[in-house]
């Protein structure tokens, strides 16, 4: 790690970073929208690139000066467009919330009616939810999963009838079943509503080909870059050409001022990535490494809502132990694995308190680890929970957790 420079200027900062790059090598990073970036996606996005302002589109640009920007630009559409198999792709959202902002401003008026997953249930905050511009400025309604932690489609069709949303939202930041675009493009066919697919969490596997693509069927796809994609932190809006322009408009100068160009160049570099043989091979190893530590959790006498993973992630659900996600997500972070505490479906608990924990493999993934090493993680998970309150317990299941690491650097 290069930060001699931020050395002799700033202690206080380098210090921070020293530390949390000691933080990431040894723990086990198990939040499902977290990764682990190339060093070619890191040194692009501290280049010289920082200092050009380009607002505006490759060769239609507010500023001169633009000309290699230009080119890095063009060159991170052309891929996402190659990569997910879409007409349009607009790479400057600077998150992937702003990636669906841009679909809303485009597609929507204000109070318009729009229909995505809840949040309790799984979906994202931009998904609908009251606290967010998603539910404040549009009308919104929402579904959820059944016990089975799937999909009701005949619920969605059902409150798509009922609602007549402008806007269906698809894509979930905590579902561990495939999605079937195919199912939602019917739906909103039928209800005459636009079709956003919101891969921010399963890009990494779509580009792949290791879970069904939702461009034959959606009008906008939007993603995040940083999650299972392993780019830099950022987003994409992608559409139907149809919608190019107005997409484009939304993003700027609808929502945005100038584009973060050494983000969209290390956009174009993890894209790139994305696109070798070695991602493919990863994109199957993290599902696989899924279905070893949900097995493994099983085994241990665990539950997983909705059963076996068929993707990247999991949520155990802890209400048959009397535990809650928070004081367990606390107790894992001592034994050395990073987790986010999650509400499970029909939650007792409140969204602070939670009665699930959220488990996924992308960074471990990237790290190396294998079916057997995510073995060895469910019986620490498992053991950890079990024997919350054993200090030494926790102190040997904290050095087993290290041995992992050091197994597998994160940086080679
Ligand atoms: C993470 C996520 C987002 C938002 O991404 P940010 O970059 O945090 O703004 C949007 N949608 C879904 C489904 C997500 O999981």
């Amino acid at each position: 790690m290069q930060i001699s420079n931020i050395k002799k200027v700033d202690s206080q900062i380098a210090e921070q970073i020293e530390l949390e790059f000691q933080r990431q090598q040894n723990t086990i990073e198990l939040i499902a929208s977290e990764n682990i970036t190339s060093l070619a996606v890191m040194e692009a996005s501290g280049s010289v690139l920082t200092n050009k302002y380009a607002e505006g589109k490759p060769y239609k640009r507010f500023y001169n000066g633009c000309e290699h920007v230009d080119v890095i630009e063009e060159l991170a559409q052309e891929r996402a467009k190659k990569l997910f198999n879409v007409e349009h792709a607009n790479v400057q959202p600077h998150s992937g919330a702003q990636a669906n902002m841009a679909v809303f401003l485009y597609a929507l008026k204000t109070g318009d009616k729009v229909l995505g997953m809840d949040l309790s249930n799984g979906g994202h905050l931009t998904h609908g939810s009251p606290v967010n511009f998603s539910g404040l400025y549009f009308d919104a309604a929402g579904y959820g999963v059944n016990e089975y932690g799937e999909i009701d489609y005949n619920e969605v069709r059902r409150k798509a009838l009922e609602h007549k949303p402008k806007l269906i939202v698809c894509g979930a930041s905590n579902y561990s079943k495939i999605i079937d675009f195919k199912k939602f493009r019917d739906i909103a066919d039928e209800t005459g509503a636009y079709l956003m697919a919101d891969i921010a969490h399963i890009a990494g596997l779509v580009a792949a080909g290791a879970h069904p693509s939702p461009s034959p069927y959606a009008d906008f796809v939007t993603t995040t870059t940083h999650k299972s994609l392993r780019g830099p932190r950022g987003g994409i809006t992608m559409c139907k050409a149809e919608h190019a322009a107005g997409i484009d408009k939304a993003v700027f100068p609808g929502i945005q001022g100038g584009p973060l160009e050494h983000i969209i160049a290390a956009k174009a570099i993890a894209l790139h990535e994305a696109a070798q043989p070695e991602f493919k091979t990863y994109a199957v190893q993290i599902i696989k490494n899924a279905q070893a530590l949900a097995q493994g959790l099983m085994d241990e006498g665990m539950d997983i809502v909705g059963g076996m993973t068929e993707n990247h992630l999991m949520t155990l659900d802890l209400r048959k132990h009397g535990k809650t996600g928070k004081d367990m997500a606390n107790v894992l972070e001592k034994v050395g694995i990073t987790a986010n505490k999650n509400t499970v479906p029909d939650d007792p608990q409140s969204p602070f308190v939670t009665s699930g924990i959220r488990l996924g493999t992308p960074a471990v993934t990237t790290r190396g680890f294998k079916e057997d090493d995510m073995a060895e993680v469910a019986k620490i998970i498992a053991s950890a929970i079990f024997a919350s309150d054993d200090e030494t317990g926790l102190q040997n299941l904290r050095e087993r957790s290290l041995k992992l690491c050091q197994k597998h650097p994160l940086y080679e």
